[in-house]
């Protein structure tokens, strides 16, 4: 059966002490939860992220960064390499992310480089993909993921794709208030999953976890969550309240 995850993206967000209270109130909410196959991901800025680690010794959760270096290592100022983040045992890495795609012209070929390197280091990307709005008005938005996916991730072999996290995040549905409903997740999480049976096997997408992200909150994660080809969330907004966080973990069942 496959892994359900509920990953939180902080982004830029949230001083160090303001960090550590919320990690902490999170991690108190999580032992109260039944966590059986799922998995919790806290993906604070670098700064925090061995702050973030400590915790997650003693509670249930696991810890990813929001961003990788293409290079392995050397002179490459401001970047963070693979092989530091997994030497912090960071186990997780937010790759492609619409914000970075945008703001720091992420291309697919940087993209498809981040990615190798995570893999190469034992990182699990959590690899973003997902339409603007103009796509989902003219009907390319099948065509637009279809094109992030294959130049992303369809270099990979077999065994190197099961270790893949997929997230469709309609760009339109990111920090809007405007959420995909759950048959646009449905439908879009569907034809990934086909995807990635016609270049692998059946198999094999259906092992990989497709998240859903694009303003999930506490009173719509149920009918997201619901769906079958939907296996968790990319959450951003609501993963810097505590409580909002915890009912949307709570609100993914077996
Ligand atoms: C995100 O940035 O990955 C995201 C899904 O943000 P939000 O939940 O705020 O829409």
């Amino acid at each position: 059966m496959r892994k359900k995850i509920i990953a939180g993206n902080w982004k830029m967000n949230k001083t160090f002490q303001e960090a550590d209270e919320l990690v902490e109130s999170i991690a108190q909410g999580l032992k109260e939860l039944n966590l059986s196959n799922k998995e919790v991901v806290l993906c604070p800025p670098f700064l925090y992220a061995e702050m973030v680690s400590d915790y997650a010794e003693e509670y249930p959760f696991s810890v990813g960064v929001q961003n990788v270096s293409e290079y392995k290592r050397g002179a490459y100022t401001g970047e963070v390499s693979a092989e530091m983040i997994q030497s912090m045992d960071i186990n997780y890495v937010i790759i492609g992310h619409s914000e970075r795609r945008a703001y720091f012209h992420e291309s697919d070929d940087m993209l498809a480089g981040k990615t190798d390197r995570a893999l190469a280091y034992g990182l699990t990307p959590i690899f973003c993909c997902g339409e603007q709005l103009e796509s989902r008005k003219d009907e390319t938005h099948f065509e637009v993921v279809k094109a992030q996916v294959v130049d992303g991730l369809f270099h990979l072999d077999k065994d190197e794709i099961k270790h893949v996290v997929i997230a469709y995040e309609p760009v339109w549905a990111i920090g809007t208030g405007e959420t995909a409903s759950k048959e646009q997740a449905q439908e879009m999480h569907k034809f990934i999953r086909k995807l990635l049976a016609a270049k692998y096997n059946q198999e094999i997408a259906d092992e990989i976890t497709i998240l859903y992200g694009g303003s999930v909150k506490p009173d719509n994660a149920i009918e997201l969550f619901a769906e079958p080809d939907v296996d968790g969330g990319l959450i951003g907004g609501a993963s810097l309240k505590a409580d909002d966080f915890i009912a949307i973990v709570d609100a993914m069942k077996e």
